[in-house]
């Protein structure tokens, strides 16, 4: 991006229309070009080399591709990063970083409570290749400080975390990391760039499960890593178009269409969020209503310093959680019994507690086993409002839970 382009681009909805993209240079196209093609016709002088991508000469789309590399730049210039990386999704992300940055004998911190997918290799599949992984609830900064190690190489850091909404000091735990010489990667997908750059606070990796709020829509999985360009080209090159996790650039121009709207749709999602919130916190079938932008939130303090924008996302529990999950699913007429989050439509989804601490989060010590029943217990109602009128998220809701 050109300097004069940089000073222009101030505001958060500029950046999500225009960073990343230029009109097409042969037609004038101005919406962007969706760039299918696997292969590149190429000068025979140029050689075979990832770095010619980085200057704009395509080769094979593994390795990098006009349409995923325009999101790339979008993704970058909204997190304020110095570069990009995309994946087929989150888990592709994550899974690419743990990877390129842990070998045999190096040590990792790992939140106790973060995606399942990520809890579940980090449980079997990474310490099977010789890495230790030590599982800490990362709000606990005495306890992330005690399980640093000479050996530590990735400290990992999801806020706030799926599915608690339970929140991690960024800037506390980045001193801590720094001043032990390991990395921090911070999942920022619920906070998302609007509420929270962790890369200001002294992190070194962000990773974006696209597939949630920045695309936004439901339709386009995705995923994204962004850093320094010293710690990503190496990823890209070395790791990233070996394991073969790309994004394919029908779904880059998807969400480069969701991400157009993205500022705008975050400060609805949060609106209708703090409404059905404070609805459920009065509603006498409720009990621990947790979102982040209620002062009820056990760490509402953290929240107003780290967040710019309190999300989408509310958990709840009620009395008999896995029958009332049968009845609402039945129930609702607006709100989809469904997993995944961030859509415009809202989607809400039963976690039943003892099921996730079997399969995925193997909680190891007394204060982390009562952190979980502070916020989950026997399970929670993980609801994701969307961008329906919140009227009618409210009168849905009560409707199914008064019945
Ligand atoms: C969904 C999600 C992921 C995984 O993303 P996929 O695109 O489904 O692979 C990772 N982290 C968080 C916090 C998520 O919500």
């Amino acid at each position: 991006m050109s300097d004069l382009k940089k000073s222009l681009f101030t505001g958060e909805q500029t950046k999500a229309i225009h960073a990343g993209e230029t009109p097409d240079a042969v037609s004038g196209a101005s919406a962007p070009n969706l760039v299918m093609s696997t292969t590149f016709v190429v000068d025979t002088e140029a050689g075979f080399s990832v770095e010619s991508m980085e200057d704009g000469a395509y080769v094979y789309s593994r390795w990098g591709n006009p349409t995923v590399h325009q999101l790339e730049e979008k993704l970058a210039v909204l997190e304020n990063a110095e570069t990009a990386v995309a994946f087929a999704s989150g888990m592709g992300a994550i899974s690419t970083l743990l990877f390129h940055l842990l070998k045999a004998g190096d040590h990792a911190v790992i939140s106790d409570v973060a995606y399942a997918a990520l809890s579940e290799i980090t449980n079997e599949m990474i310490p099977g290749l010789g890495i230790e992984i030590t599982k800490v609830n990362t709000s606990d900064l005495e306890a992330v400080r005690n399980a640093m190690r000479p050996n530590t190489r990735l400290v990992y850091v999801e806020t706030p975390c799926n599915p608690l909404l339970r929140l991690t000091d960024l800037a506390a735990v980045a001193g801590i990391v720094r001043r032990s010489g390991a990395k921090l990667a911070v999942d920022s997908t619920f906070a998302t760039p609007l509420a929270t750059r962790p890369l200001e606070l002294g992190a070194d990796f962000v990773i974006h499960s696209l597939t949630k709020y920045l695309g936004g829509h439901g339709d386009a999985l995705g995923g994204a890593i962004l850093g320094r360009k010293e710690d990503l080209a190496p990823l890209r090159r070395k790791t990233s178009i070996r394991l073969g996790g790309c994004l394919s650039p029908f779904n880059a121009w998807l969400i480069m269409r969701g991400l157009a709207t993205f500022p705008i749709r975050m400060r609805v999602h949060q609106e209708n969020a703090l409404q059905v919130a404070t609805f459920l916190e009065q509603h006498p079938k409720i009990r621990n209503v947790i979102y982040p932008g209620l002062p009820s939130h056990p760490q509402y303090e953290l929240a107003k310093r780290q967040m710019k924008n309190f999300s989408g996302m509310i958990t709840f529990r009620m009395e008999n959680g896995r029958e009332q999950a049968a009845r609402l699913a039945g129930k609702l007429q607006i709100i989809h019994y469904a997993v995944s989050l961030g859509h415009h439509r809202s989607l809400i989804f039963y976690l039943n507690g003892r099921d996730l601490l079997e399969t995925s989060f193997k909680l190891s010590t007394r204060e982390q086993q009562q952190s979980w029943d502070d916020y989950a217990g026997e399970g929670i109602f993980r609801l994701s409002v969307g961008l329906e009128d919140a009227t009618d998220l409210i009168s849905d809701l009560q409707q199914a839970l008064d019945d």
